[in-house]
């Protein structure tokens, strides 16, 4: 479709089977295989990318254990969608080890470029948001597009979750804000 995209939110090792596994990760990595299999659209990744010792961890003070570190398996895109990665496309947040960000819309690929930015370039009005985890990344992501101006769908099958009651709270808070979902 014209002016489409998807974004794909943190399907990585980390939040698959690694360090912060998600409820439903395996589903959410084989169904969105299949959509961005199925889609004629640019596929947008954003994965979370930590310095070793990032704020976020636990060992700094952190909420979260240690999770997508730079160089490690843990923060690789999962293989199944590895196809459809373009680097130009790529966009990494958490980066800088004093800042937490749950948001794509803070990451940015090789050349520096915003999400918001390549979006525009590409002439993008509608995106489907996928990925993990639905409470925090995938939420924080489209609440961003759709301030930004953006239609935004959720892909209800490619989603994993932290914890299943903050999923069934994020989509009702989600729907509520306008954000449509399939
Ligand atoms: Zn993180």
């Amino acid at each position: 479709m014209k002016n489409s995209a998807i974004v794909v939110v943190d399907e990585l090792y980390d939040f698959i089977d690694g360090s912060l596994a998600c409820q439903g990760a395996d589903d959410c990595v084989k169904n969105s295989a299949a959509l961005l299999e199925k889609a004629a659209v640019p596929v947008l990744f954003i994965c979370d990318h930590h310095p070793a010792n990032h704020s976020s961890f636990a060992e700094q003070g952190g909420p979260w254990p240690p999770h997508c570190v730079q160089g490690t398996r843990g923060g690789e895109i999962a293989e199944p969608l590895r196809p459809f990665v373009e680097d130009s496309l790529c966009f990494y947040k958490g980066t800088d080890p004093a800042k937490e960000q749950y948001s794509g819309f803070e990451g940015v690929n090789e050349a520096g470029q915003t999400l918001d930015e390549v979006l525009q370039l590409l002439d993008i009005k509608e995106v489907t948001v996928i990925g993990i985890a639905t409470e925090y990344c995938v939420r924080n992501t489209a609440e961003d597009l759709l301030k930004a101006g953006y239609k935004v769908t959720v892909k209800e099958d490619c989603l994993a979750w932290v914890d299943a009651a903050g999923h069934r709270e994020a989509i009702a808070a989600m729907k509520a804000e306008g954000i449509r979902f399939a």
